[in-house]
């Protein structure tokens, strides 16, 4: 693979879409030959580097309607190609989805967030991306649209494994949308990487809803910990409908960290990833209940 990332070898033709349905027709056409171009932060170190050669490129930055944050009581709506920036400025995210606006927050430098997009970040299917683990936890819905006309994708059905979708070539992903929170509810997300802003060794992120003293529902998903980002069943079957107590939440982020199998890459060990999953989940299970406004 080569390593220098300054020079763009290959050859291609820029297609610049400037509506949905210019974009979508060039992705018929194209198919499997072309590669959607959004903020270009993964896109285009990935050509650089030759890991993609695309014959043609369909820029969709320019495409109307695809740039919007909507929130309302039928929850929060994103277009797909809305920076990260914008969501990270984006009041209704910083107050009703924390963990979405603090994984924002964590990711990379100013210039790369207002450059990189939310369909961006889930179009290059890293198992680290950062928006991942929030939008499993909230239970995120994908519309992916083609000539054919859309189709709804829960977000966990959408990573097939690293860089793998389950998006067809003639697809584009156009809106992620997000059920309403309720107001005894709270999520939190938590990242470690090597540096500040740095692509994560491991993330977590937990949303949970709270009665009184109890839990009643809670879902809790990891990143950089198996070939795609996951949830963790085992984890949230123990807190729903249960008292939380500072007991609980530690058998909790046990079985959490029991239930993943990560690996040893360049950026962390399986065993260390291993050790920091239990504290990492115990440190954002208490964040997210308090935000739900329990108490421990
Ligand atoms: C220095 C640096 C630091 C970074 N730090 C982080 C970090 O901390 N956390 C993190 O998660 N990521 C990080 N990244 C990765 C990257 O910035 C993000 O993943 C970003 O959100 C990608 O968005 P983009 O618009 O630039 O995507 P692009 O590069 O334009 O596209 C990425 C992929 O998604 C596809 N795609 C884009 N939009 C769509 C769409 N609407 N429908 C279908 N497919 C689409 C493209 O074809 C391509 O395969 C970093 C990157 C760099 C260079």
């Amino acid at each position: 693979m080569a390593t220098d990332t300054r020079v763009l070898a290959a050859e291609f033709q820029y297609l610049e879409a400037h509506s949905l349905d210019e974009a979508l027709a060039w992705l018929g056409q194209y198919g499997t030959r072309a590669r959607v171009l959004a903020g270009g932060t993964d896109l285009l170190v990935k050509m650089k580097t030759g890991q993609v050669q695309p014959e043609y490129i369909i820029y969709i930055k320019k495409v109307a309607g695809l740039d919007y944050i909507q929130a309302d009581e039928a929850g929060l709506r994103i277009g797909a190609t809305t920076t990260l920036r914008k969501l990270e400025g984006c009041a209704a995210v910083k107050t009703g989805y924390s963990a979405l606006y603090e994984a924002v927050r964590s990711m990379a430098a100013t210039a790369i967030r207002n450059m990189g997009t939310i369909g961006g970040n889930l179009g290059n299917a890293s198992p680290a991306a950062d928006t991942a683990p929030p939008l499993l936890v909230y239970g995120a819905t994908l519309k992916l649209a083609s000539q054919a006309g859309t189709r709804l994708v829960p977000v966990e059905e959408f990573f097939l494994g690293p860089g793998k979708t389950c998006l067809a070539p003639e697809e584009l992903l156009t809106e992620i949308s997000l059920p309403p929170q309720g107001s005894e509810s709270g999520s939190s997300f938590l990242k470690l990487g090597r540096v500040a802003a740095d692509i994560a060794k491991i993330n977590v992120a937990v949303s949970l809803q709270r009665s009184g003293r109890n839990c009643t529902a809670c879902r809790i998903a990891f990143g950089s910990v198996a070939p795609t980002p996951i949830r963790v069943p085992e984890a949230e079957a123990l807190l729903a409908g249960q008292e939380i107590t500072e007991d609980l939440i530690e058998t909790a982020a046990q079985a959490g960290a029991a239930a993943i199998k990560p690996i040893s890459d360049n950026r962390s060990t399986r065993e260390y990833r291993l050790k920091v999953s239990r504290v990492m989940l115990a440190e954002a299970l208490r964040a997210a209940w308090q935000r739900a406004g329990g108490v421990l």
